[in-house]
């Protein structure tokens, strides 16, 4: 760790504990939405273009300052941590006219994105994919239906992956996919684009939405990747599954902050809660969850950083990659649980936060590949499979 990587989580701890955690505090419980104006704080800290080049006007970090500044913001409120990735360059299919459009907008936090790529049908199967673009004109017509795509609402484009060409080949249905670029006006659905809201059990501060279109017409350079040899038309998956080994790692952080927030509470409940009179801090059974507990964060931060680290000397991880968001979302699970129990029936309540670490740590189980999809691609590595 620099100097300059402590200043840099300092100021994000800082800014996290002072900005964040009030407010999240505030608003998860009524499931309030992440508000502008700390939207605009975060762009003032630059944290929508932590890896944007600083010729487009982001901070021209790389993936170890974005873990970092991540774990920061998670330990308060893991929607905001989550907030940062919708600018930080998503839309790797930009062609370079795109790339000086939008990555300046992006860093300042003015064009921040959703990503529609799961389906009802489509989620580790992400090929299933069956909502269509057909030709029109120069252009295209989307039709069909997206599933849990978080801030369509809020967002200023929405990344959207569709069939463009039926798989020729049911062993090769990842071909025929292609990614889109729907530009939209924040807080509004454009025409022919409606959606509702899931009743998700956590991750507040932004909606989830079903999402239905219906003859919506895109231009001709709405099509992403056109300028990837090997990412354009009917190669959309490609561009969708690239760049996976910084979004594991940024949820790593994610479920590691929320496990820090268990632990850094726990910490200081077993000082000041008196049983048998003593705190409970006193007991061994309680000590040792609070080891076990520390032991777990350090050992999935070292493995995320680690993971950061290959990233920015781009060599490939894709396997530890996985490791570390299996990891790290696994642990953070069973880190935020223990914290509950150390706050026996208070930790059950919605007047501490740890119900609401503990719902968005579930989460991290989930979403950005699920645990059982980590454990197949690090197996796969290790023992690649016998083609049939
Ligand atoms: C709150 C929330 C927000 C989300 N936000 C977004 C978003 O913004 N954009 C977006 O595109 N998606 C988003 N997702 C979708 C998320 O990525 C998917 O839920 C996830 O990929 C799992 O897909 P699924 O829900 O269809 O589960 P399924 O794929 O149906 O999985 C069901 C179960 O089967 C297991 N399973 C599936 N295949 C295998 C296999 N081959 N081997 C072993 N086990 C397997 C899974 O691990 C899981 O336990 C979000 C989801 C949630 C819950």
């Amino acid at each position: 760790m620099t100097d300059e990587r402590r200043m840099i989580q300092q100021a994000a701890r800082d800014f996290a504990m002072n900005e964040v955690l009030p407010l999240a505090n505030k608003l998860d419980p009524e499931q309030g939405d992440i508000p502008m104006s700390l939207r605009d704080k975060l762009a003032e800290m630059g944290y929508f273009g932590i890896v944007i080049p600083e010729a487009y006007g982001g901070l021209g970090l790389g993936a170890f300052e974005y873990v970092l500044i991540t774990e920061e913001l998670a330990r308060a409120w893991m929607s905001v941590a989550s907030i940062i990735a919708r600018g930080n360059g998503l839309g790797g299919g930009f062609t370079a006219e795109q790339r000086q459009e939008y990555l300046p907008r992006m860093a300042r936090g003015e064009f921040l994105g959703a990503a529609a790529l799961s389906e009802a049908e489509a989620g580790s199967d992400l090929a299933n994919v069956s909502c269509k673009a057909t030709r029109d004109g120069d252009g295209w017509m989307l039709n069909g239906s997206k599933m849990w795509c978080t801030f369509a609402d809020g967002a200023d484009f929405i990344s959207v992956l569709a069939r463009t060409k039926p798989p020729s080949d049911p062993h090769r249905r990842h071909e025929g996919i292609s990614q889109f670029l729907v530009l939209k006006e924040r807080d509004k659905f454009p025409p022919g684009l409606t959606g509702s809201p899931i009743r998700k059990i956590g991750y507040f501060g932004w909606k989830t939405w079903e999402l239905h279109f219906d003859n919506f017409k895109l231009p001709a350079d709405a099509l992403l990747g056109r300028e990837r040899e090997g990412r354009g038309e009917g190669k959309g998956f490609y561009g969708a599954v690239s760049g996976l080994e910084v979004a594991r790692v940024h949820t790593a952080a994610r479920a590691i902050g929320l496990a820090r927030g268990g632990l850094e509470d726990s910490l200081a409940y077993a000082q000041t809660r008196v049983q048998f009179g003593q705190p409970i801090g006193e007991f061994q059974a309680i000590r040792f969850k609070l080891a076990e507990m520390a032991t777990e964060i350090e050992a999935a931060r070292q493995l995320t950083y680690f993971v950061a680290t290959e990233i920015d000397g781009r060599r490939r991880c894709d396997k530890e990659a996985s490791m570390a968001k299996l990891f790290a979302s696994e642990m953070s699970e069973r880190v935020t649980s223990q914290a509950i129990q150390i706050h026996g029936g208070y930790g059950y309540t919605k007047d501490f936060p740890l119900e609401r670490y503990w719902r968005d740590a579930r989460l991290t189980k989930i979403f950005e590949g699920t645990s059982e999809i980590q454990l197949r691609i690090i197996s796969d590595r290790l023992l690649p499979r016998v083609k049939k």
